[in-house]
């Protein structure tokens, strides 16, 4: 196939939601690590298509759902300083954090601005050189590269205003640390499309050989997730499991060496803090020494209130796996995309959205 019309087939979807059905006999786990899965599946019913003998789960892999509110928190302290300008993706704003949000920090007065690159970051920096131009880098390894790429260009431009406020995650230690924590059992994951273009299915062997859990990296749009689907009940069904790739004009088992190269020139691993799953060692990404100068966390002093979740938000959970958005009291209660209570009501990728926007009712 060779056009995205024909990833959307309904033929196509109709032969391979019936060949799943032949194939799987066993109860199965399945969980979408990734966010842009979760939103394609539930956009496109995916879960109805599928037999009884088949649950699907979402996972923690929604970038503005797993910052801890203690980062969001350092964020709108930020924005509080005087002669400071915030760039951020739009996604962002309206999170909740402890006590406030970048969207209500905006409206008191602070001067945040959505950005669609880090270079737009990188050009507000230009255009105001008498202000300090902080970046939010909150994302997985699909971002990481943007970030790193315009930390290189502001030390070659030597702009003396433009910093980053570095939250970006990793996602393979985060995949283990929810597999380690043995909540629920999971029998096969779905890897993340965009997220192993650039690292590669490598650190993935792990989840196979030590979990014995089956992985199959999947496309976004509907023959790509259920052929995922299938290759996944294959392997299940002969108790070998393995990593696979289902989407193959989009991935290569090595990933993207000369993003990687870049991103091991930029940043050194460090412990993270995830919503959800807490201190993961080695799961976040930090500015090298030799780009110091940029990070906006050693550049500013802030102090931070004590982070505080919402009440009766069960993000944490859903981000597991452990329950359904629809298991939340507060879901289309209390929490709406309109009156987000918790991140993951806010974020496009997020899985109470996704739930709100195409799911059913009630759980
Ligand atoms: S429905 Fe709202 S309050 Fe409940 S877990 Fe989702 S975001 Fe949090």
């Amino acid at each position: 196939m060779r056009f995205i019309d024909e990833f959307r087939n309904a033929e196509l979807v109709r032969r391979l939601a019936d060949k799943i059905a032949r194939v799987s006999t066993r109860p199965s786990r399945l969980m979408e690590f990734c966010g842009g899965h979760t939103v394609a599946i539930m956009r496109n019913g995916i879960r109805q298509l599928l037999p009884p003998t088949i649950e699907m789960l979402s996972g923690p892999g929604c970038p503005v759902c797993v910052t801890a509110n203690s980062d969001i928190d350092e964020a709108i302290a930020l924005a509080g300083l005087p002669d400071v300008i915030i760039t951020t993706f739009g996604d962002m704003l309206k999170v909740p954090g402890s006590y406030s949000s970048l969207q209500k920090a905006r409206a008191e007065g602070s001067d945040i601005r959505i950005v669609y690159s880090t270079q737009d970051a990188l050009q507000v920096a230009r255009d105001n050189p008498q202000q300090s131009i902080i970046f939010i880098g909150v994302g997985f390894e699909t971002t990481a590269p943007t970030v790193a790429m315009a930390v290189v260009q502001a030390e070659k431009e030597d702009l003396r205003n433009f910093y980053v406020l570095c939250q970006l995650k990793t996602t393979p230690p985060a995949m283990r640390a929810l597999l380690d924590l043995g909540e629920i059992k999971i029998n096969g994951i779905i890897c993340p499309g965009h997220v192993t273009t650039i690292i590669g299915t490598g650190p993935y062997q792990a989840y196979a050989r030590d979990y014995g859990v089956a992985c199959v990296v999947a496309g976004f749009e509907p023959v790509d997730i259920l052929q995922a689907v299938e290759m996944l009940v294959q392997q299940i069904e002969r108790g070998d499991p393995r990593v696979e790739i289902a989407y193959t004009r989009g991935v290569r088992p090595g990933g993207n060496l000369k993003a990687l190269e870049l991103m091991h020139n930029v940043f050194d691993t460090a412990g993270a803090s995830w919503r959800g799953l807490g201190e993961i060692p080695c799961s976040g990404l930090k500015l090298k020494m030799k780009y110091a100068r940029f990070d906006a966390g050693r550049a500013f002093d802030v102090v931070l209130p004590p982070a505080r979740e919402a009440p009766g938000c069960r993000c944490g959970e859903v981000l597991r796996g452990v329950i359904a958005p629809t298991g939340c009291k507060l879901f289309r209660k209390a929490c709406s995309p309109e009156n987000p209570i918790g991140p993951c009501m806010v974020s496009s990728e997020g899985s109470c959205a996704a739930y709100y926007q195409y799911g059913e009712s009630d759980g």
